[in-house]
């Protein structure tokens, strides 16, 4: 077999070295600390965090816009949200403490999503809710401006057996423009939204809730599943057979019941492997 030469060798190594110190660089991007502090938040917690990010992102439920929270697990009045940053980006140093009200706890924070009033409010209102996502994803977009309401196909995503409601913020008096951007927006949006699993808002996207962030992310993306075979089951014509409350059982479709499997489902590995590379 022919020899490297001493360059080729050089370089194979450097290559190496190189590759070795991206993997630590990519586990330290999960496990570093914020920039500003978690507040004492358990370090899984803030994994699974950027972790979810980095799947919704990967699975195409959000784009450079949209976000997913976690509620703190030392402190139930406040929550952990990226800085204002693309999701597939967000690492844990991007992480921001905020109160119920939507203030960052470090008056050093960076700049935030000008729509975390909706993780604020949502919170205030809903003691059992520990995570929620806020996207424009287009299969779901597509029913936030229809009068036919989005209805679950399939067992996946039974937790919209008890309804969708749709959140109308031209109703909320003297507001202007379509962002959820103050606490009144924000408190409106929770109304709406009330003891369900998912609200649409009208012409801007939804807000999917959860008791953990697996089953947040999980939601999200069983909802685009839904909306799209939704969609291809009207378009065929006829009659579409709905799932109903007899489908799922007794408590099922429920907002708030802990995950069906673990603490994790199933899918959450493989997501996490397809989003994270490892
Ligand atoms: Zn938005």
């Amino acid at each position: 077999m022919r020899r490297m030469s001493l360059s080729a060798r050089v370089a194979v190594y450097t290559s190496a070295v190189v590759a070795a110190a991206c993997l630590w660089a990519t586990e330290r991007v999960v496990g570093q600390e914020s920039r500003t502090g978690t507040g004492g938040a358990n370090l899984q917690l803030v994994d699974d965090l950027v972790v979810g990010n980095r799947i919704l992102a990967n699975e195409g439920i959000l784009d450079g816009l949209g976000h997913i929270s976690v509620r703190h697990d030392q402190r139930p009045d406040r929550f952990l949200l990226s800085r204002d940053l693309a999701p597939a980006l967000v690492t844990a140093a991007d992480l921001v403490e905020y109160d119920l009200d939507g203030n960052p706890v470090n008056a050093q924070a960076p700049r935030g999503y000008q729509e975390r009033f909706i993780h604020a409010a949502i919170y205030r209102a809903r003691p059992d809710v520990r995570s929620v996502v806020h996207a424009h994803t287009p299969s779901v977009l597509t029913f936030a401006v229809s009068t036919i309401p989005l209805r679950p196909i399939y067992h996946m995503a039974s937790f919209l057996v008890p309804g969708v409601p749709m959140y109308e913020i031209r109703k909320v008096a003297g507001h202007q423009g379509m962002l959820v951007n103050d606490m009144r927006t924000g408190t409106a949006l929770a109304q709406a939204l009330g003891d369900k699993a998912v609200a649409l808002m009208r012409g801007h996207g939804y807000v999917a809730v959860g008791p953990d962030i697996p089953e947040a992310v999980s939601r999200s993306i069983f909802l685009d599943v839904n909306a799209r075979v939704q969609l291809q089951a009207i378009g065929l014509g006829g009659t579409v057979n709905y799932l109903t409350a007899a489908d799922v059982g007794p408590g099922g479709g429920q907002t708030a019941q802990p995950s069906q499997t673990t603490q994790y489902p199933r899918s959450w590995a493989f997501w996490k492997e397809r989003a994270m590379g490892r």
